[in-house]
């Protein structure tokens, strides 16, 4: 059999799922091809005096909203059929959770570990100037975030880099999300991925009959979850499982895995890894030389959250999980898809379930156009009102409120309130529509994902009036 690269996975995806859709061919077409691609290869200064040939992309996958959005990955593997694959992804996704921006991904194909913060700071300024002179970066234009590699520092750089060179002085802010919170950054941000897997992994297994058909209860509570990957995606949803009442039994990272049935605690495990520098040996663990065993391990529900191609038809039959949900993108490659639904195995897909992100990012971007934090004109507001609400109950009834409860719904919403709410908000509205889909079509929930994304992307075409 041929190799088939991630694009071209990605839109077999996306095929399937045209066929239910009643699209002309040209539209989809419009809506499945790539719009532009930007290779661009620059000199690094090693701190050794030495120079390196840096490659880096920028992919823009669809302009029919903008600005276009997605985070930028530093990797070895990174590729120009990667960005692009991944640019496509971040269209659906952000069909898919009501956000309105085209998709986009940037990657520079470096292995971080192997540079100095410096290093990485001259690649990152460098990477910026290269998409400033290409108008491929601006509030409205483009608007990179984090992904794989890259975080809140990174970011950093690119908005000082940005803000240097570009003229829209006002706006500028908004020109990459995922700051840090003093460089306009916004609460949550960072860890929004992790937090909306969460969400997103709750609300499936809230519907009875759907658990009923894996021979799972419903509820997140005591499932026996398997974790993939510790970077900020991984962990945070780890964490955020963890505290919603399931058990992580497996939890992987580059260095190998560690198995523990009766529960192993996230963060106990980081802080051995801290100071040992590997997960391995973790007290009362057992050990597997190899990350990808995790995935093999007995679990009710595995969580991907590395890189992608991780299950493929070549482990896919001995998953034993009955949920996989994708917090990476693409960790199922299209022929493990096929192989896992006829299983019987309920994936959760990553356009929808990593969704997360990009959607506290578009929270960052208003942010940053409106110079204004989220709550500030209301807090105090709210908690006066509330505080009137309840006195007025306690005159009436003649009780008196504890100052815990007083306390506990006397305030006003802050910033990270609003933030996680609104986050919230739209994974289970998110899910509820795919969920919908997926019946009325009778397919699995990535195909309904991908119908719903198309729906959508189509009407602004049509709307615009390009297609009849
Ligand atoms: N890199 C993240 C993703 O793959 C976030 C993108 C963003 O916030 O723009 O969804």
């Amino acid at each position: 059999m041929v190799h088939e690269s991630f694009l071209e996975q990605v839109d077999r995806m996306f095929d399937k799922a045209a066929a239910h859709t009643p699209h002309p061919p040209g539209l989809l077409k419009q809506i499945k091809v790539c719009n532009s691609v930007y290779h661009m290869t620059f000199p690094l200064k090693r701190d050794d005096g030495s120079i390196e040939t840096i490659q880096a992309y920028r992919a823009e996958h669809s302009h029919h909203k903008l600005p276009v959005k997605g985070g930028i990955r530093y990797a070895p593997s990174v590729n120009e059929d990667e960005v692009m694959a991944l640019a496509a992804l971040m269209t659906y996704k952000c069909a898919i959770v009501n956000v309105p921006f085209g998709g986009a991904k940037g990657g520079v194909m470096i292995d971080r570990r192997q540079y100095s913060e410096a290093e990485i700071e001259r690649v990152t300024r460098r990477y910026t100037y290269e998409l400033i002179r290409k108008n491929f970066i601006g509030p409205g234009v483009d608007v990179p975030a984090p992904d794989y590699g890259t975080g809140p520092r990174e970011m950093a750089w690119i908005l000082d880099t940005y803000n240097t060179i570009a003229n829209d002085k006002l706006d500028a802010l908004a020109c990459v999300t995922g700051k840090p919170v003093g460089q306009g950054g916004i609460r949550g941000r960072t860890e929004a991925t992790g937090r909306g897997v969460f969400f997103g992994i709750r609300e499936a297994c809230r519907f009875a009959g759907d658990m009923e058909a894996l021979g799972l209860e419903p509820g997140l509570e005591g499932k026996k979850i398997v974790v993939q990957g510790l970077g900020n995606v991984g962990y945070h949803a780890a964490k955020f499982v963890q505290e919603g009442g399931a058990v992580l039994v497996g939890l992987a990272e580059y260095e190998g895995a560690i198995y523990n049935p009766g529960g192993l605690d996230v963060d106990a495990v980081m802080a051995h890894r801290r100071e040992t520098g590997s997960i391995l040996d973790y007290p009362g663990a057992e050990n597997l030389p190899r990350s990808a065993d995790a995935l093999e391990l007995p679990c009710d529900i595995l969580i991907p959250a590395a890189l992608e191609g991780q299950i493929t038809r070549e482990n896919a039959r001995n998953i034993q999980a009955k949920i996989i949900a994708e917090a990476a993108n693409g960790p199922v490659t299209a022929d493990a898809d096929t192989i896992l639904l006829e299983r019987g195995v309920f994936i959760i897909p990553d356009v929808y379930l990593n969704a997360g992100g990009v959607t506290v990012s578009y929270f960052e971007w208003l942010r940053n156009l409106s110079h204004v934090r989220f709550g500030r004109m209301s807090r105090r507001f709210e908690e006066s009102m509330h505080q009137q609400l309840l006195r007025a109950v306690e005159e009436a009834t003649g009780k008196k409120f504890s100052p815990e409860t007083v306390a506990r719904i006397a305030h006003g919403a802050s910033e990270e309130d609003l933030v996680n709410s609104g986050l919230e908000e739209t994974m289970i509205e998110a899910y509820n529509e795919i969920r919908e889909i997926a019946r009325r079509h009778d397919v699995d929930l990535r195909t309904a994902a991908f119908i719903n994304a198309i729906n959508k992307v189509a009407v602004s075409y049509l709307e615009m009036g390009i297609f009849p």
